[in-house]
């Protein structure tokens, strides 16, 4: 099979009538019509096989898994998806694995209403770069820079999972089977918060996407908005769902792992924003209405600087933001 009966047979779909893509795959370039007025939000986020994913991860999560990394940047600004395109670089044609990685990709693409409209194939080491394009009203953009001392600070979701499922993976721990099949789901089906990401517009002040852990990835909200924020790390440390199971011969996952998995472990792809107190009852109904959980974990200060407390306030040694890979 051929790059272009390759790109025929998996990639290839009629554009829908009532979608913002006028000109799908085949030509040089597809053709976009955003609504009018309306702003384009473009991402674009890469998969390397042996970086990002193991080499015998089943296919159809991996086609999952890069357009939702992706679809969760346009959440984290706030943007509505319309359309992306994809790179692909393949060490051979292996027909299961394109039907496979193209079934979790179309599905995914279904349920937000973002159609594919272009991209590249080429033959080298396995790769996968998406580029989304999504719509957001001037001005209504989520944006990193606009915390302001006193907001609250807020995570959707869970947090740690897929650190834990990477972690026993990689065979630096076990986990009972009940335990790491929920938590392989987090690592490797991760749901972007799209739907949060569109209530939340004129609520929150900002917002960004946790790819990298949370204790790193706050830091560049407030580097962005020249602020700190104390979290409470107890209830951040709570938010691991695999406490919810027994994780040891004791029925206790390790503190100190779950603490490493929530407060850096990364992969969450969950939502982590600010919002002023009087938005309380907004945040609440936002989080309602796209049936999505959200805890609020801190608070933005003035002091430049992330400060980890205890449940009763207490300073904790913040250890954490450098902990990217557990080395
Ligand atoms: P060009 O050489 O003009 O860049 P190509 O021959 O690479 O175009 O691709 C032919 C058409 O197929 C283009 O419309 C391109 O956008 C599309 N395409 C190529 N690879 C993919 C892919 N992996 N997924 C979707 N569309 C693709
Ligand atoms: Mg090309």
């Amino acid at each position: 099979m051929g790059e272009f009966d390759l790109i025929a047979r998996y990639f290839t779909r009629s554009v829908r009538p009532d979608g913002a893509a006028v000109l799908g795959v085949g030509d040089d370039c597809a053709l976009l019509a955003p609504a009018p007025g309306m702003q384009l939000a473009i991402s674009s986020d890469m998969l390397v096989e042996g970086r990002h994913f193991f080499a015998d991860v089943d296919p159809e999560a991996l086609g999952h898994k890069a357009l939702a990394v992706n679809l969760s940047d346009l959440a984290a600004c706030g943007a509505r998806p319309l359309a992306f395109t994809l790179a692909l670089s393949l060490p051979r044609v292996d027909e299961p694995w394109l039907a496979g990685f193209a079934r979790g990709m179309w599905r995914l693409a279904d349920a937000h209403g973002c159609e594919l409209v272009g991209g590249d194939t080429t033959q080298g080491p396995l790769n996968i770069c998406i580029t989304v394009f999504g719509e957001v009203p001037p001005g209504r953009a989520l944006l990193r820079s606009g915390a302001r001392p006193g907001d609250d600070l807020y995570v959707s979701g869970t947090l740690g999972d897929a650190r834990l499922a990477l972690e026993a993976l990689l065979g630096r721990i076990t986990l009972p089977a009940e335990v790491l099949a929920h938590a392989r789901q987090r690592l490797e089906r991760p749901t972007p918060r799209v739907a949060l990401g569109l209530q939340l517009r004129g609520i929150a002040s900002s917002a960004m996407d946790l790819s990298d852990g949370l204790v790193g990835d706050v830091s560049h909200i407030l580097k962005a908005s020249g602020a700190g924020a104390v979290i409470n790390a107890e209830i951040a440390i709570s938010l691991i769902a695999a406490s919810a199971y027994s994780c040891s011969a004791s029925g206790t996952l390790d503190a100190e792992l779950a603490r490493r998995c929530t407060l850096s472990g990364g992969d969450d792809y969950e939502l982590a924003f600010t919002a002023p107190p009087g938005q309380r009852a907004a945040v609440a109904a936002a989080a309602a209405a796209s049936g999505t959980a959200v805890t609020r974990i801190g608070t933005v200060v003035a002091e430049p600087g992330l400060a980890l407390v205890d449940g009763s306030g207490q300073p904790l040694a913040n250890r954490y933001a450098s902990f990217d890979h557990f080395q």
